[in-house]
């Protein structure tokens, strides 16, 4: 594995222990040319189900694009890497647990909503906007007033660095 900061080959295991709940494991390195320490990740490679996309056309399991996805919900917000994995991962085995060869992409988007539900509120409804906007108005704005009635132990805390500006606006996500 090369060192990601000067590209030297060279590197050494300094720690290594399971994560993900024991779905992948985490190691530490240290690269012995520059010293610079990183973390990989290692997770068993599974022929994973083809996605069902909204037009029905199908399309492999995408695990950077879904990363990508949860990353920029999580934008700036208090959730950690290792965090963000096991949600991958969670719903990675998901995926493989339905025992479907293919599974809708909009299955799939359920199951997004429901990590980042867990992992931070504000990532959740940043996902579930952009993800439910055009199919149902109605039924996002009944999610927010649900969250808003029923706040998550936890949740009083995070709302000062919750508003996106203090016009209530919000950056439209891109890529
Ligand atoms: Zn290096």
């Amino acid at each position: 594995m090369r060192c990601p900061f000067c590209g030297a080959d060279d590197t050494k295991v300094i720690d290594s222990r399971l994560a993900s709940e024991g779905h992948s494991v985490r190691r530490r390195r240290e690269c012995l040319s520059c010293a610079e320490r990183y973390t990989t990740f290692e997770t068993a490679e599974l022929t994973l189900p083809q996605i069902i996309k909204r037009d029905g056309s199908r399309e492999p399991f995408d695990e950077p694009k879904l990363r990508a996805g949860m990353l920029r919900a999580l934008e700036k917000r208090p959730v950690e890497t290792e965090e963000v994995e096991a949600a991958v991962t969670h719903i990675k085995h998901r995926l493989r647990a339905s025992g479907e060869r293919e599974v809708h992409a909009h299955e799939l988007g359920e199951w997004v909503m429901d990590e980042l539900r867990r992992l931070d509120e504000v990532a959740y409804v940043r996902f579930a906007s952009v993800y439910r906007s055009f199919q149902d108005v109605n039924a996002f704005r009944e999610e927010i007033e649900r969250l808003q009635n029923s706040p998550p132990p936890g949740f009083d805390q995070q709302q000062i660095p919750l508003l996106p500006d203090k016009h209530g606006r919000r950056k439209k996500p891109t890529g």
